[in-house]
Formats: structure tokens, sequence, C-alpha cells
């Protein structure tokens, strides 16, 4: 039976998969890709070391890593998705979606989370052109323009304080009359001159050419739809955690995030951790998805050796 399966190819799942490789842990990581969700970003610019690398050489740069150190230690289960995780004879089995089992003693899951998307029509076709899901990543780009956010909650708030350190306007636009985000956070971003925050609203279309240069909106108190002269639109509509296949498994928070211990990514089930944009960690970035992945292989090395 392998040491430790790892579920995911995003930074924490590879970090992990590296330090395994290093630890000597015998190590089979399942994801149905390597590089995770910024690999469609066309600017990192804090992945720590690289002022500003493209998303998909990012991943580029995480195979090269991984294949550099694996040896025959780490064996690479990629192109498949695990459906099922439970506890089986002396460890875990991860089933996958061809039908597939895995089985370890330990369990590593960093299989990450996607954004809610904006399910308007232009969304789609304008992601990454203008429509984002990453204030912090893709704010700078921003800079002197107007731009909206789509989203009352703190991520939506918290997303336009951000954005108004560069932008020239910043267009809150929130669906129902009352918001979910802090009232002081809801303070700080009115006493801003360039905020303009439109309650009781939805988006109904994203236009543009080749980039985003407006958003239609539905004013839901006189049922008259707008128009919003923007280049970029934040969406903040929640993130959707992967983790149906440890729902039954694990203890998960409200919004199905896997519940961890920060301090060493432990999970409520003993031989299973979480690392990355799966768990309820606050913040949601590369470099912190890939130091938890790091914590939790440096917790379960010491584990796995007192067996
Ligand atoms: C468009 C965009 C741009 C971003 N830009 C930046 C940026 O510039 N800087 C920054 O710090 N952060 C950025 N982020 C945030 C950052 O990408 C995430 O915080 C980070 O990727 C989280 O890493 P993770 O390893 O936890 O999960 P993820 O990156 O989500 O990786 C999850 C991995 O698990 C795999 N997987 C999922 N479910 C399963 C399953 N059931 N079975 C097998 N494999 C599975 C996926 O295929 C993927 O390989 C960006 C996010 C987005 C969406």
């Amino acid at each position: 039976m392998n040491d430790l399966i790892i579920i995911g190819g995003g930074p924490a799942g590879v970090a992990a998969s590296v330090y395994a490789a290093r630890k000597r842990l015998q190590t089979t990581l399942i994801a149905e890709e390597i590089g995770g969700q910024s690999t469609v970003s066309e600017g990192i610019e804090n992945w720590i070391g690289t002022p500003k690398i493209h998303g998909a050489e990012l991943a580029k740069l995480f195979k090269t890593h991984l294949n550099a150190v694996k040896g025959d230690i780490v064996t690479l289960a990629l192109g498949e998705r695990v459906t099922a995780l439970a506890k089986t004879e002396g460890g875990f089995t991860a089933t996958t979606k061809a039908g597939k089992e895995y089985h370890a003693r330990a369990v590593l899951i960093a299989s990450g989370a996607g954004r809610r998307k904006l399910d308007v029509p232009g969304a789609n076709k304008f992601e990454n052109k203008g429509v984002t899901y990453c204030a912090s990543c893709d704010g700078p780009l921003f800079s002197g323009q107007d731009v909206a956010v789509i989203g009352g909650g703190n991520a939506g708030f918290e997303t336009a304080l951000q954005l108004l350190a560069y932008a020239k306007s910043v267009t809150l636009i929130h669906r129902h009359k009352e918001f979910k985000a802090d009232a002081v956070t809801i303070l700080k971003a009115r006493a801003h001159a360039n905020m303009r925050i439109i309650a009781h609203a939805e988006p109904t279309e994203v236009m543009g050419d080749a980039f985003v240069t407006g958003l239609k909106y539905l004013d839901k108190e006189t049922d008259e739809v707008h128009e919003l002269s923007v280049s970029g639109i934040f969406v903040e509509a929640g993130v959707l955690p992967n983790t149906d296949f440890v729902a039954n498994l694990l203890t998960l928070d409200a919004i199905k995030r896997i519940k961890a211990n920060a301090r060493n990514q432990r999970t409520s089930v003993d031989g299973v951790w979480a690392a990355g944009d799966c768990t309820d960690e606050l913040y949601h970035q590369n470099n912190i998805a890939a130091g938890d992945g790091v914590k939790a292989l440096e917790d379960i090395y010491l584990w796995v050796k007192k067996r």
C-alpha cells in the first residue's frame, strides 16, 4: 500500500508532491490536470520569485519541477477525477470516474475550488478579457479605468476597496436590498468619492468587442435596464469548493469547504489532510495554497513515520 494519495494538481497538490518526493513517501498524485485555477491567467504577478508569469507557463514549471524530483517515489495519475474517498482496511481508497481504485495509508486533499460564474450573456465570452474572478491578481491591470464589482458580500466590498487604490471609479452591483458585508467595510467603501453602490439590481449582459466595454443591469426597483460604461468586471459571487467526493467522510463548513486545522492542515478524520482553496482557509492565493500543501506534508511525514 502507498503511504499517500494527493488529490489535486494545483499549487497545493504540486508543492505537497515535491515535498513527498524529497521525503521519499511513496505517493500517487491524482489530478485532472497540473496547474490549477490560475492556469488561465494572462499574468500572475505575485508568485514569489517571478515578477510576472503567464498561468500556462507556471503550470509548465510545476510539471517540470514534478518530473525532476518524482523519480519512482511519486506516481502521476493525470486526467483522472476522484469521485469517492472512503476509509478502508489499513487506510483509504480513492475511486476515480474511470472506475480505478487507489489505496494509501494517508490522503491529502488539494482539490481546490471554482468561482461561481456570472451567468449572463457575454460573461463567458469576455472571461479574462475584462471579466475577471480575482481582484488581487488582475486589479492593477485596470489602473485608471472604470470598473464594476458584482456581489455585495465581504468579498465584493473588499474587492471594491482594493480596486479603489488604482481604478478611476468602482461601481458595486448587488442583487438584494440589504448587503451581506460587514457594516464597517461598507462604510469604508462609501467614504470614497469614486465609489458608487447600486443595490437591488442584477447584471443582464456583458458588452464588448475585443475587450469588455460595458455592463447592462436591471434596476429591480424600477424594472429598467441601464448601461454602465466599464472596462473591467470583477465577479465576487462566491466560490464552489471541489469537495463533493468527501461530503460523507469529512466535516465541511456551511459552504462545503473542508474544515482544516490551520496549524497542520489536519481534517476531522485521522489520516486525511486538506490544503488550499478546498479548505476553510480565509485567503485564496497560489502562495498560500502551496504553503498549506507544504505544511500538510511536513505533518503527514511525521504521522506516517510514527506508524
Ligand atoms: C482566473 C484566476 C486567476 C488567478 N490569479 C491568481 C494570481 O495571480 N495570484 C494568486 O496568488 N492567485 C491567483 N488566483 C487564485 C489561485 O489560482 C488559487 O488560490 C489557487 O490556484 C488555489 O490552489 P489549490 O491548489 O488549492 O487549488 P486549484 O488551483 O483549484 O487546483 C485544484 C486541482 O485539483 C484538481 N481537481 C479538482 N477536483 C478534483 C477531483 N475530484 N479529482 C482529481 N483532481 C481534482 C484540479 O483539476 C486542479 O488540478 C487566481 C484564480 C483565478 C480563478
